[in-house]
């Protein structure tokens, strides 16, 4: 892992431009900030989570390329915190500066389809699945696979969005789940997986620079509850072999795309003891909010400093820490009417930590912030952040 001394480090003082204003690019901005870089933004939402930490935000669509290009003159460099950025907005921001990661990496996942055909060519690890285009392929591919099933559409989803389960209810009528989960995924091209039984589901995230240079972080184990993260904690409990395994999987896959920039790696490990890969996001991930505390070097501070081809920073671990996310109906009773959350009761477990994204309007699983906790080991985390949880 050595590595050339960048020619053309992007420095300090410089403009850093986020296609995407959520809360992956608001913590993005923050460290940033904390750098001495100023960032602009691009995002639809006038109100979006980066906006009260950024110097300028251009309100506009994921395929506004003009708006795109406007962007990309303003800045030394452009990144993403979002997979829907149309490639013509990414050629059109090349135009004027950098955008990493670039449009090759991108066209590949954008597409679950796309991506897990990538990853198979590839020689990676994958469980069994079937594109499918219409209802009747997705029917073969539910009997081909047999039976329980995740079907997924190929753009656009996310927390579980644009997917329907079948095979998992007893006494269900097969073909009205069929019908149902081809609703589910919009009706278009997506793919079908088998079922996997988990054992746990981990991430790797590796950070690569334009010079070459790669650091990839100890692997999160994730517990995911309704197909949405529910919490998180690294490092990982892995045997050895396994968190070699996982690393080397993570570091090869960004090596064949020449990444630059950040690559969450999310895995299954399944009963039967397979480490296989789930799907790919070039971007700061849900499962290393941890970072910020679990790491020397948080994901945040890692993208700015790979994006701008300065040294990567270290990712060795520095404390477990877990992470809980807090959904919208953290702020809403049963009915629906408005509730506050007690925030004081939370903060009063030792060690715990708030994080908000300034989101204005609770939603059912509206991801609006997280708390952490840390411990001597991962469970100790893990059990600080669901009792402070538990408070709110
Ligand atoms: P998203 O883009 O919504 O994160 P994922 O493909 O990661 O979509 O699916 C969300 C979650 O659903 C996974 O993290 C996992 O918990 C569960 N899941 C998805 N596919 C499978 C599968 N083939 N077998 C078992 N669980 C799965
Ligand atoms: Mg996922």
């Amino acid at each position: 892992m050595s590595r050339k001394q960048s020619a053309n480090p992007i420095l300090p003082g410089a403009t850093i431009g986020i296609f995407g204003g959520g809360q992956l690019g608001r913590m993005t901005a923050m460290a940033a900030r904390a750098m001495g870089y100023r960032i602009q933004v691009l995002d639809p939402d006038p109100a979006c989570p980066a906006r009260f930490v950024v110097d300028g935000c251009i309100e506009a669509n994921w395929d506004d390329s003009r708006e795109a290009a406007n962007l990309a003159r303003g800045c030394d460099v452009v990144t993403l915190e979002i997979e829907q950025i149309s490639l013509a907005s990414m050629d059109a921001a090349a135009n004027y500066a950098p955008v990493r990661p670039g449009r090759a990496i991108l066209a590949v996942i954008q597409d679950r389809i796309e991506q897990k055909n990538w990853l198979r060519k590839n020689g990676f690890p994958l469980g069994d699945y079937r594109a499918v285009n219409s209802l009747d392929e997705l029917r073969d591919a539910i009997g081909e696979l047999g039976g329980r099933c995740f079907c997924k559409s190929a753009t656009g989803g996310y927390d579980g969005r644009g997917q329907g389960k079948v095979g998992f209810r007893s006494g269900a009528d097969p073909e009205e789940e069929a019908r149902g989960a081809w609703e589910a995924l919009g009706e278009g091209p997506g793919v079908v997986e088998k079922a996997l039984e988990l054992e746990r589901e981990i991430s790797v995230l590796v950070a690569r620079s334009p010079s070459g240079e790669v650091k990839v972080y100890p692997a999160a184990w994730n517990h995911h509850e309704n197909q949405i993260l529910a919490w998180s904690v690294m490092p990982a409990p892995l045997t050895d072999s396994m968190a070699t395994e996982a690393r080397q999987l993570a570091e090869t896959i960004a090596d064949t795309f020449e990444l630059e920039g950040i690559l969450a790696v999310e895995m299954f490990v399944t009963k039967a003891g397979e480490l296989l890969v789930n799907e790919l996001a070039p971007r700061p991930h849900n499962s290393y909010h941890a970072s910020e505390r679990a790491s020397v070097t948080s994901q945040f501070e890692q993208l700015v400093r790979a994006v701008c081809d300065l040294p990567l920073g270290d990712v060795s671990t520095v404390q477990p820490c877990a992470i809980a996310n807090l959904l919208g109906d953290v702020w809403l009773n049963e009915d629906g009417s408005p509730r506050e959350p007690k925030f004081d009761a939370a903060l009063a477990v030792p060690g715990v930590r708030l994080h908000l994204y300034e989101k204005h309007r609770p939603r059912k699983g509206r991801k609006m912030g997280h708390l952490s906790g840390v411990g001597a080991t991962p469970d100790e985390a893990v059990a600080a952040v669901l009792r402070a949880q538990e408070l709110l």
